[in-house]
């Protein structure tokens, strides 16, 4: 039986969430005060929501009348409600905030295309701004500009390249608010064979240029062979196809290391493994969005949401603890519902958006609370059983979702470019090209009060500096658990606060073991044991999965390198590292890092 709360009039939301909801997501007035309470904006987003399931046809076909159809709204506004008021699930931040206000803008995630022309560049620009305008993150390939250099035929003279157009567009983002409420975030792409590679691979070395952006490599599986047997390797000019010059591939991989050793940039995308997997290859894809979890080609977007995992978790009568696997079941199937009336309710930027959106209707579960759930079950995230239990609760979660879009499939049809895509060749009729997708998290899961995406804990402590003081802040479970097991003191907390982490038996000889061995945090972790946790959930994620693979501040480029083809080896479709102080500005810091 599921335990959790069903009071869907007052969801028990943290004074974290009430902050940042208050602060970003509530309806305010002209003088900027919260018009909306918690409870009506999950109401607002709820009744938006059902409004999809009016334009579909009502099972009873014509014999249903008004009241029918007007139950049928009812029904499904109160389980949407129901979802988010329980803290089940959370859709993306853009959800939460546009749907049933004058935006109607609800999708986290867009991807535009480059084309290797003035005209071409400039329209993109000013879309990037419409799409950042309304709160969401986009994402360019830039593989299709020709060259630094390389000959423009209307003007005899010279092109700047794909770094120089990127500059164009972190700048134009600088200047636009993302709907009064954040920034908006870019991810650049540019494949590993462009000619300037090279000046992109190294183009945030100083950690103050093209900030708006996220930059990775597109990196081939010939790239990879070539890296294999220490090959030479083609570097290509897109706009004739002619080779520009020949480089030996390690020396090449040997930068990409470097630049994500030093600051964590470039990641890398596998961008044939994704093209392989991509279930609509009529589009190819070229980018990814700027976290870089949704793969989409030009034009089209996705809209996410995140099952919190730790809501499905609680005890059996001698108090084990227990997944509630019928429960989460049945919160992925409405979920998957939600999303898709997400995907018919959305007002899109741009017709060609709508287009693509509606054709492919791409949508994005994830999950989020995953470090709750290891430790509720006592599982390290860092261990067999911890992966193991990765792989079988992403398999359930995406299993249910592929189900859930069957049955839509059977009620509302299949997705428009049902032909020629991979399912169609299957013989799966689903009403979706992807269902899930694991984002970051990063706000959605402070409102839903859990661990963010598949993460584990950043820190079991840390010490907070407010109002001149300095106060440690426990992860309140951790406490909890500190006093059942009797080795509890104030003594213990503040150490704990500065460490950030319990690991070090020397430490901390009061904690018990296994205690130490679960509350793991993210810098605990081997990047072995963080790529194979990547691993585990990408098998059974359509899409690709936000995750960072962390680093001591110690580490050498051949510990990147090893994750680096780690990630290759295991399927991952891309990989971003972060060694820890790399960055001038840490968001998060704990009393032991740096
Ligand atoms: N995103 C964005 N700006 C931000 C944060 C996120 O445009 O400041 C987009 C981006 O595409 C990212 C996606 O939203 O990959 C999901 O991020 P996250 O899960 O952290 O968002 P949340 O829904 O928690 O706000």
């Amino acid at each position: 039986m599921d335990t959790s709360k069903r009071n869907v009039t007052h969801p028990d939301l943290s004074e974290n969430a009430l902050a940042v909801l208050r602060k970003r997501y509530l309806k305010k007035n002209e003088r900027g005060e919260p018009i909306e309470e918690p409870i009506d904006m999950f109401r607002r987003v709820a009744s938006n929501i059902a409004e999809a399931e009016r334009l579909f046809p009502h099972p009873l076909g014509d014999g249903a009348t008004e009241t029918d159809r007007e139950t049928r709204v009812a029904y499904w506004r109160v389980r949407f409600l129901e979802l988010m008021t329980s803290r089940k699930f959370m859709p993306n931040s853009p959800t939460l905030m546009n749907a049933g206000r004058e935006l109607q803008q609800l999708s986290a995630c867009f991807v535009l295309p480059v084309e290797d022309s003035i005209d071409g560049i400039y329209d993109t620009l000013k879309h990037q701004a419409v799409i950042h305008k309304s709160g969401g993150g986009t994402g360019f390939g830039f593989s299709r500009l020709r060259p630094k250099n390389d000959f423009v035929k209307s003007t005899m003279g010279v092109s700047s390249g794909p770094v120089s157009f990127m500059a164009v567009f972190d700048s134009s983002t600088e200047h636009v608010k993302q709907g009064g409420t954040r920034r908006g975030a870019n991810m650049g792409i540019l494949r590993v064979d462009h000619p300037d590679i090279e000046e992109f691979i190294t183009c945030k070395n100083d950690n103050d240029k093209v900030n708006n952006f996220n930059i990775s490599v597109a990196i081939t599986d010939a790239f990879m062979e070539a890296v294999e047997v220490d090959g030479d390797f083609d570097l290509v000019n897109p706009r004739n196809g002619e080779v520009a010059r020949t480089i030996r591939a390690r020396d090449l991989f040997a930068k990409i290391v470097e630049g994500a050793h030093r600051n964590g940039e470039p990641g890398v995308v596998f961008i044939d493994r994704i093209n392989d997997h991509n279930p609509t290859p009529q589009c190819e894809i070229e980018s990814t969005n700027p976290c870089s979890e949704a793969h989409l080609p030009a034009y089209d977007s996705c809209n996410l949401g995140s099952i919190n995992l730790e809501r499905f978790v609680g005890g059996d009568e001698t108090g084990r603890p227990i997944v509630y696997w019928d429960s989460l079941a049945d919160a992925v199937r409405v979920a998957v519902r939600f999303l898709d009336d997400v995907v018919e309710v959305n007002r899109y930027p741009l017709p060609e958006i709508e287009e693509m959106s509606k054709g492919n209707r791409r949508i994005g579960l994830g999950v989020m609370g995953f470090a709750d759930v290891l430790i509720k079950l006592g599982l390290p995230y860092d261990s067999e059983e911890g992966i193991a239990f990765a792989e079988g609760v992403m398999k359930f979660v995406d299993d249910e979702a592929w189900e859930a879009s069957r049955a839509l499939a059977e009620e509302r049809g299949v997705m428009p470019h049902f032909r020629g895509s991979l399912h169609e060749e299957r013989g799966d009729r689903v009403r979706n090209a992807t269902v899930t997708t694991i984002a970051p998290t990063g706000t959605i899961s402070i409102i839903a009060g859990c661990s963010g995406g598949i993460e584990p804990l950043f820190a079991v402590a840390f010490t907070r500096h407010q109002a001149g003081m300095e106060m440690p802040d426990v992860n309140p479970e951790f406490v909890r658990v500190a006093k059942e097991r009797g080795f509890f003191s104030e003594d213990l907390m503040n150490g704990v606060a500065k460490h950030g982490s319990v690991r070090d038996q020397n430490t901390f000889p009061d904690v018990p073991e296994d205690v130490r061995r679960v509350w793991v945090t993210a810098q605990d972790i081997s990047p072995e044991f963080h790529v194979s946790m990547q691993a585990a959930f990408q098998k059974h994620t359509s899409m690709g999965i936000s995750k960072t693979i962390n680093l001591p501040h110690d580490a050498a480029p051949a510990d990147v390198e090893d994750a680096y083809k780690l990630a290759y080896e295991t399927g991952c479709k891309g990989i971003a590292v972060y060694r820890d102080g790399s960055r001038d500005a840490q968001v998060l810091s704990t009393g032991a890092m740096r």
